[in-house]
């Protein structure tokens, strides 16, 4: 139900389709976004809508997919999907696709098309996970996909291994995992990205790994800015994670999120940690506009 921006125009949610013969569909070739609206005292706000849609045409430009639009028509039509369809928050999805114009990698008629839906989407993980946190498993796949050039991008094609990676965690009793890189050190997550504190220093992966997460950037800024937090980017080994005082996740979708235990390792006391947990206020009021930008 409701209204989907495509190629220009509000379209009907069930009026919003694509044929089976899709490049895209076949191909995995293309790129999204995974924006948010939060409920605020000015209504509905995108949180870093500009961040989001910048990020979407650098991917579009790493995967040689000429934009049909401008950043400012991905903007209107991102404010129009939440606006359009009366949500007080949302998930916004914005893609960009190749059509069903010609079959085969070496199709050379294919028109790149985009999409934005909007949709209220509660919440990613429970009240209690952000709270106690999460168990975590190291996945045996990895984010082999993503080297330095890709891991700019968020491209589809990429999130096979992510797909494998979280229902191999989801059924061995976990919430989530933890993907390696190509040489072993610690990438991210299936869709966040991983932050470990150890006295009192905040370690993050290098972005030769993981994704350029705008919660990542976020987290980054608060964790200088007000709490005056040393943050050190570099690569992180399995066991660093395991001996921290304190992990979690970042992203848009799972916001700040505590991470108890990995490979049936509790990490610090097993509880989410008082830095997570400032960074977790941080954070809510940042997106929810108590704090100023
Ligand atoms: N890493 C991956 C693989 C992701 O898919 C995402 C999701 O959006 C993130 C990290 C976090 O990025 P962001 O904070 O921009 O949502």
């Amino acid at each position: 139900e409701g209204l989907i921006w495509l190629d220009g125009k509000m379209v009907d949610w069930k009026d919003a389709k694509v044929h089976v013969l899709t490049h895209t569909l076949h191909y995995g070739m293309g790129c999204f976004e995974g924006v948010r609206a939060y409920e605020t005292d000015k209504g509905a706000q995108i949180f870093r809508l500009q961040e989001h849609t910048d990020r979407l045409f650098r991917s579009a430009h790493i995967l040689n997919m000429p934009m049909p639009f401008s950043k400012d028509e991905i903007n209107a039509a991102q404010i129009a999907a939440v606006r359009d369809n009366n949500l007080p928050h949302a998930y916004l999805r914005p893609m960009v696709f190749f059509g069903s114009e010609g079959m085969g990698l070496r199709a050379d008629n294919l028109k790149v098309h985009v999409m934005v839906a909007a949709w209220e989407w509660p919440s990613y993980m429970s009240p209690e996970a952000k709270e106690i946190g999460i168990k975590v498993q190291t996945s045996s796949y990895t984010r082999h996909h993503v080297n330095i050039t890709m891991c700019k991008a968020k491209a589809n094609g990429n999130y096979m291994n992510s797909m494998l990676a979280l229902s191999e965690a989801l059924r061995s009793g976990c919430e989530e995992a933890l993907l390696l890189d190509n040489e072993g050190y610690v990438a991210e997550g299936s869709g966040e990205n991983i932050f470990v504190i150890r006295d009192g220093k905040l370690y993050t992966p290098e972005l030769t790994s993981c994704l350029d997460g705008i919660t990542r950037r976020t987290v980054i800024e608060l964790a200088k800015e007000e709490l005056g937090l040393d943050i050190i980017e570099k690569r992180i080994t399995r066991d660093e994670v395991y001996i921290a005082d304190e992990a979690f996740f970042t992203g848009t979708a799972a916001e700040v999120l505590p991470i108890r235990e990995l490979d049936g390792r509790l990490i610090g006391t097993g509880r989410r940690g008082p830095i997570t947990e400032k960074l977790q206020t941080l954070y809510f009021d940042q997106v929810t506009g108590k704090r100023a930008e």
